[in-house]
């Protein structure tokens, strides 16, 4: 079948590619290239967080635990690669799995997160210390991880076009420069409800974070450039404010905030400080570490993640009969989701024989 997917985030690639891995032939149609998406903004881990899947057609912990599956799959072919040195190159997945603590504070703490990691990677992936529970997760290196999915999705054949889709009819019709489609797949992240004719449920959730240098950890040598960080921290419940520490290979995404309803995606200098502070109260050793940049965006956050095959009264007036599946509101979870996701796109794509 020929396939239009709206999106080039991670929702977005991950679909393409699965698609156009299950044999259809798919164009990607974005006004944003994958670094330059909310999804460029996630550090990311797998983790859910601020996301609601409320639809009984849908398990949360399915999804979840397919795309944890992937995702753990992918860090074990990056790992495996990577220890044969002529082996390393661009073309590996940077995902890795990653120690770190879920800092809990309250009697009551949500663990429902364990459940798919148990189901998928053991018991032994998660043990209850002093002040939380430690866990080995996927850390998914973007944009790194975005640009690995683009030239995966070239390699399966996905084409891209670079323009805004103003009107689902028209993207039907084939006015974008795309075939005309047998089926649309919407995965526009916060705008995801535009090309619907608008989506009253979608809320943005505001995220701020500052990205500071890992350094080589060779302390008393002329080149140090400071601790060399690789555990991860979630700390949500910090009175003083939602923080995490997510280092990367060569860097360290620090954050950050939930600020609902804001559509303000531009990072604010004193918001900063105040992530740095908090964040330096948790780990001391960020303190030595030099601030590579800032960043915000807007979480996709809705009453419930839409994830299915929209019926004829959810369409804007005049689009034709093309089947139009939605696929976006992951809130602070859309890397978490993102397999789960694609998988599911492409079990219904079959179902339209
Ligand atoms: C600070 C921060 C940290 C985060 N950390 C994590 C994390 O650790 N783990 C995790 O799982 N998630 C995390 N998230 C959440 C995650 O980033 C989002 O859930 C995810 O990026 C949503 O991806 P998406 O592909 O659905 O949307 P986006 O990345 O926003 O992509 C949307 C795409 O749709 C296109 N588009 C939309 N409308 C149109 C249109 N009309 N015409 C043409 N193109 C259109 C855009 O151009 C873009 O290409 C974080 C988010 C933030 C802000």
């Amino acid at each position: 079948m020929h396939i239009t997917v709206v999106g080039a985030g991670v929702t977005g690639l991950s679909c393409a590619l699965e698609l156009a891995e299950a044999d259809h032939d798919v164009t990607v149609i974005a006004d944003h290239g994958p670094g330059d998406t909310v999804s460029a903004r996630a550090a990311a881990i797998w983790f859910p967080y601020r996301v609601a899947v409320a639809d009984p057609d849908l398990s949360a912990d399915h999804l979840l635990e397919r795309s944890l599956a992937r995702f753990v799959g992918l860090a074990s072919t990056a790992a495996s690669a990577g220890e044969d040195a002529d082996d390393i190159s661009d073309d590996l997945p940077p995902v890795e799995m990653r120690r770190g603590l879920v800092r809990e504070r309250t009697a009551t703490p949500d663990r429902s997160w364990i459940t798919p990691v148990v189901n998928v990677l053991g018991a032994d992936a998660v043990s209850e210390v002093d002040g939380g529970v430690q866990a080995t997760l996927p850390m998914i290196m973007t944009p790194t991880y975005l640009a690995w999915l683009m030239d995966s999705c070239r390699i399966a054949g996905v084409r891209f076009r670079w323009r805004t889709v103003e009107s689902l009819a028209a993207l039907c019709a084939g006015e974008y420069g795309t075939d005309s489609p047998d089926a649309v797949v919407v995965a526009g992240g916060i705008r995801g409800g535009e090309v619907l004719g608008g989506d009253a449920e979608i809320l943005p959730v505001r995220g701020q974070i500052v990205v500071l240098a890992n350094g080589d950890g060779d302390a008393g040598t002329g080149d140090d450039t400071g601790p060399h960080l690789t555990d991860w921290l979630i700390d949500d419940d910090n009175p003083a404010g939602e923080t995490y520490v997510l280092p990367r290979v060569d860097d360290i995404v620090v954050g950050g905030t939930a600020e609902v309803g804001s559509w303000d995606d531009a990072p604010d200098a004193e918001t900063a400080e105040v992530i740095l502070a908090r964040a330096e109260a948790a780990v001391p050793e960020l303190a030595e570490l030099p601030i590579l940049g800032h960043g915000a965006g807007l979480r996709p956050g809705r009453s419930s993640l839409r994830l299915g095959l929209l019926t004829d009264d959810e369409l804007p007036d005049g689009t034709p009969d093309i089947p139009v599946i939605a696929a976006y509101g992951h809130g602070g979870a859309g890397v978490t989701l993102s397999w789960g996701t694609a998988e599911r796109v492409t079990e219904l794509v079959a179902t339209l024989g």
